[in-house]
């Protein structure tokens, strides 16, 4: 206790000091394991409590003097201190001293201080939020605290809400006293703003949202709000009430009681009489913000959209709309939502097709299998707190990922999305899957044996030297025309294709190509077509006359009257057999019929305008993302628009700097110029669609306009991001095989056939170099890649990690004597050809099946899945007697992905610490420092490439990811480094690259930098591996490469 004393002293002392004594303070000593007995009245006790009273109202007294900030400052320098406080606070009998502590530790994280983010930082590092909640609980059955006392620790906690990832978790013995604070500090001025704060951090989480709701903490925000509105004046109280009961709404049941409230009325009279200041004061956008982000939740309910149109919603709306004078992407964003929630009122009008439903089938084998429910991975908890999502999945419950986007500022700068939280739903009670046992579906030796051993023929052949089959093949013909003679005997499309398309043959190379930089969003466009729908569509729904050319459809008028220039239902159908093809004079001529191509329908407007409608993947009705066609008959003096109309997702880079890719035949022939950026007014937004009778969500449009470069005889082709074919792999195999460096062993197998009879290839690369490292003490490395097909992104960081692999640089060759490499380079064979965007023939999202892949279904995960089960299980440990030489296989595991809707190119990894599974924090216990190595791939990738963002990287284990490759092979084969790359299709906003959009060079690059990197995390792990060992053999053999690969 006298070191308490100490440490109190020098906080006062530091209040009174002038610069010499402060060295000494510093260096006061610390108890850190000080237990201060409460029940003894020593002197000490008594001198701790006036000291802490001395120093809290030195604070309060002197709020802007430099005492202030000397003692708040030494505080953040030493965690003891902080620990000393908090520890006075728990333990103290006497509540002034615990209201003084708390006052001490409020203002040690005021906002805006040079010491708010340390003293966050200790507080979190000492569990503080637990500390405080169980305080709280205490005081709050006997009554003892002062109200002041409540009120700073209620401060504490909003501060620590901000930084604390597992605040909920934390705070969970206390939710029950949330309410009746609630209602006790509800007409306290200063009280009732922090505790919102609280409320609002909670109800992230939406079991804890819902268990709040249950407390009646809902009904009683509504209570406070309709009392505070009373007042007529903003303030910030009214924006942290709003901003809570967005959060509480989240929750079905909370929505509930709010549409029981009838709230609505509350905040369509808020939007009415207060119209003038919500629209124009910045300060308020917020608070209107709120206010449609709550009765977009309050209409999704039936009764309570019957409120809103009585209570003459629509009207109130569309007029706030029409005042709305915000004119930047704030104003944009109340406009789209107001669309949002107006759209979800109005009578369906779907798209001029017949059906949603893909007109490419395939007729799968019928197998036992149960299909997973679409609501398996959209449950509450993962979903809606985690804005971050894994691999860019497709919302599966459109209603719940709307907000998250809509709500999402560029980039996910939106202080919202600062983090994610999941609580075990233990600790809330609510959640019933928190007794999950994970079992593995493991499969035998024997069997695993059987079915893989020819794939590991390496480790025989090349025992005794070479193997037999090394001898360089040589390139017979030209790169195109490899190319057109795979493509013709080993692709073949559900349906015959009418051509090859002409960049995919050139194997097409931009290294020298221009900077392209990202697009300006034109936001007067966006407004313009917004708001166009907008009254349009409001004008529909009372039945006023409209005749708008632009609005093609309605669902009355038969579709005749649409000028069809391209139908590939029609032309897939025999019986309308060279219908669906118009070509009537000056129409633009489109194409898709080509692997990988995507076009569904294209419908001509006025002028030089087309609606384009993509084609969903094979056996579904949706994943309309990837598009790929050609276009002719173009006029280079034209201006055309393109308006692609059936997107689903809620946002989209395309009103964040990202342009389609264009490649001209003419262009390339003239100037050699490959694929580039193009688009003008480029922009995405809510469309007037929707996807189904049941009024709700809508289509959204990507919108753009292009001059194209020549006239007639000119084909240009279009697509999402840089196309990428299967038998452009085909080819680059094939090349590669010729092009190989001479220490090089590079085997190709098919590891599977496709539901569709294709070969699934799986390459193997190590080096036959006499002096490379045993092969049994080889790392093996296992990358894969294009489960998504519309990902082509990932395939350009593959082929520069092929490139990188058999290359005769020196580093290659190190690489290749200290890994073996099984890389799958298209998990999705049949998607791909096929144009999809995220399945294969199935209809199944591949990187949804890693738990349990079918067999017959999912061949391709099911069989590199086995690859994995071998290393994991049989190669793992067989073979070296001496126990040190044993490692876990294999060391490392990467499926490369693209995303959508971030910028740069970064990883998801997995952290047991920050798993929703409270048994997977296990696999961590060893040490920090296996944390540690699991986050310095990051920092090894980014050194190289600073395309690598390594503030994007995330570790979390999320429920609603248990099925992707990455989780399932950290999980069940145990690998640490396990991994999934992704990659932007737009472009960069930090760094040396920042501004640029991306193009395949950066990918490229990416991929050599992802394989050299590999030596320096191997290197850290075996430098830092028990016993004795002192494998330095990578940086023995080669020294200079060391620090080379550093630099590459
Ligand atoms: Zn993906």
């Amino acid at each position: 206790m006298e070191d308490q004393v100490d440490l109190l002293e020098a906080l006062w002392l530091e209040a009174n000091s002038d610069d010499e004594e402060q060295e000494t303070i510093h260096g006061l000593p610390c108890n850190e394991n000080l237990q201060l007995d409460p029940m003894s009245e020593t002197e000490q006790t008594m001198s701790i409590r006036r000291m802490t009273a001395q120093i809290s109202l030195k604070l309060l007294q002197e709020r802007d003097s430099g005492a202030r900030s000397a003692i708040l400052l030494t505080m953040a320098a030493n965690i003891n201190h902080v620990k000393n406080l908090l520890q006075i606070c728990e333990l103290s009998k006497d509540p002034k001293t615990t209201t003084h502590e708390l006052f001490i530790l409020r203002d040690g994280v005021a906002a805006k201080t040079l010491w708010r983010s340390q003293n966050l930082s200790h507080l979190i590092a000492l569990n503080a939020t637990e500390v405080l909640a169980r305080r709280l609980v205490h005081f709050h059955q006997d009554e003892s605290l002062s109200e002041s006392g409540v009120i700073s620790a209620f401060w504490i906690l909003s501060a620590l809400a901000t930084k604390d990832s597992k605040f909920s978790w934390q705070f969970g013995g206390a939710l029950k006293i949330i309410n009746p604070l609630l209602k006790r500090l509800a007409c306290k001025s200063l009280g009732l703003y922090p505790i919102l704060q609280v409320v609002k951090a909670l109800a992230r989480n939406t079991d804890v949202a819902q268990s709040l709701g249950g407390q009646g903490v809902v009904q009683t925000i509504v209570v406070v709000f309709r009392q505070v509105i009373l007042k007529k004046k903003f303030c910030p109280k009214i924006k942290v009430a709003l901003e809570a009961l967005f959060m509480l709404a989240k929750c079905k049941y909370n929505v509930n009681l709010l549409v029981a409230e009838n709230l609505s009325r509350d905040l369509l009279e808020i939007l009415q009489s207060h119209k003038a200041n919500l629209c124009q004061k910045r300060q308020t956008f917020k608070i209107s913000g709120s206010i449609l982000n709550i009765l977009l939740h309050i209409i999704s309910n039936n009764q309570g959209k019957a409120n809103f149109l009585r209570d003459n919603g629509t009207e109130i709306l569309k007029s706030f709309c029409q005042d709305l004078t915000i004119k930047d992407r704030r104003g944009d964003r109340l406009l789209s939502r107001s669309w949002t929630i107006l759209s979800k009122c109005r009578t369906p009008k779907l798209l001029p097709i017949a059906d949603d439903f893909s007109p490419m089938q395939f007729d799968a084998p019928e197998v036992h299998w149960k299909k997973r429910s679409s609501g398996c991975y959209s449950s509450a908890t993962s979903r809606e707190t985690t804005p971050d999502t894994d691999d860019d999945e497709v919302a599966d419950d459109e209603y719940e990922d709307e907000y998250e986007y809509e709500y999402e500022y560029e980039d996910g700068e939106d202080e919202e999305d600062a983090f994610a939280e999941e609580m075990p739903g233990a600790l809330t009670g609510l959640s019933k899957t928190s007794s999950k046992v994970f079992k593995a579906q493991k499969r035998s030796d024997d069997e695993l044996r059987a079915s893989y051993d020819k794939f590991f023929i390496e480790l025989q052949s090349l025992m005794g030297g070479n193997g037999t089959e090394e001898s360089t093949p040589s390139l017979s013909s030209s790169v195109t025309e490899l190319y057109d003679q795979l493509h013709t005997e080993r692709v073949c499309g559900l349906y015959l294709f009418e051509d090859i398309a002409l960049p995919d043959r050139l194997f097409l190379n931009d290294a020298s190509g221009p900077e392209e930089f990202l697009h300006q969003k034109n936001c007067n466009i966006y407004r313009e077509k917004l708001l166009k729908v907008l009254y349009n569509e409001c004008k529909d729904n009372s039945r006023s006359s409209t005749n708008l050319n632009s609005f093609i459809h309605d669902n009355d008028e038969p579709s005749v009257d649409l000028d069809v220039v391209y139908d590939l239902d029609q032309l897939l159908d025999p019986s309308h057999s060279n219908v669906g093809f118009h070509s009537r004079g000056d129409s633009l001529q489109f194409e898709s019929r080509f692997e990988s191509g995507n076009l569904r329908k294209v419908i001509r407007l006025v002028h030089q305008e087309y609606n384009l409608i993509l084609t969903p993947d094979v056996n579904t009705a949706k994943h309309h993302q990837w598009f790929y066609f050609s276009v002719k008959n173009m006029r280079s003096d034209q201006i055309y628009t393109f308006n692609i109309i059936n997107y689903e997702k809620t946002n989209s880079q395309f009103n964040f700097g990202m342009q389609p890719v264009m490649f001209s035949q003419l262009e390339y022939e003239q100037r050699g110029l490959g694929w580039t950026r193009v688009g003008q007014d480029v922009i995405y937004y809510k469309n007037e669609f929707s996807k189904s009778m049941a009024a709700g969500s809508n289509y959204m449009t990507a919108s753009f306009k292009i001059q194209f470069p020549h006239s007639t005889g000119d084909v240009c082709y279009l697509a999402y991001h840089f196309p990428y074919t299967y038998t452009r792999l085909l080819t680059h195999l094939e090349v590669l095989q010729c092009s190989k460096s001479q220490d090089t062993y590079l085997r190709i197998d098919s590891l599977n056939k496709t539901l569709n009879n294709h070969d699934v290839p799986l390459i193997t690369i190590t080096s036959n170099n006499d002096n490379a490292r045993p092969l049994l003490e080889r790392k093996l490395v296992v990358l894969t890649s294009r489960v998504h097909p519309g990902e082509t992104n990932a395939s350009f960081m593959m082929e520069g990690v092929l490139d990188q692999l058999v290359s005769d640089s020196q580093l290659a060759s190190v690489l290749r004597s200290n890994f073996i490499f099984k890389l799958v380079p298209m998990l999705n064979v049949e998607g791909v050809i096929n144009g999809c965007h995220r399945c294969g023939l199935t209809g199944d999202d591949l990187n949804r099946q890693w738990d349990k892949p079918h067999p017959i279904l999912h061949p391709s995960v099911y069989h590199a899945k086995g690859i994995l089960a071998y290393c994991h299980q049989i190669l793992k440990t067989s073979h070296l007697p001496d126990k040190k030489q044993q490692a876990d296989q294999p060391f490392l595991f990467c499926d490369f992905h693209g995303h959508s809707r971030k910028k740069s190119i970064f990883l998801y990894g997995c952290s047991g610490d920050e798993s929703w599974l409270p048994s997977d924090s296990d696999r961590s216990t060893n040490s920090s420092h296996t944390e540690n190595q699991n986050k310095m791939l990051a920092d090894l990738l980014h050194n190289r490439f600073q395309g690598f963002e390594r503030k994007s990287c995330r570790y979390a284990i999320e429920k609603s990811r248990e099925s992707t490759a990455r989780v399932v092979v950290w999980r069940e084969f145990k690998v640490q480094h396990s991994y999934t790359l992704e990659s932007t299709f737009c472009g960069f906003s930090k760094h040396e690259y920042k501004g640029q959009q991306i193009k395949p060079s950066h990918l490229s690059s990416m991929g050599k930098c992802f394989v050299n990197a590999l030596l320096e995390l191997a290197e850290e792990q075996e430098s830092t591996s028990v016993g004795e060992r002192k494998l330095q053999k990578i940086i023995v053999t080669i020294p200079d490469l060391a620090s080379q690969s550093r630099i590459i």
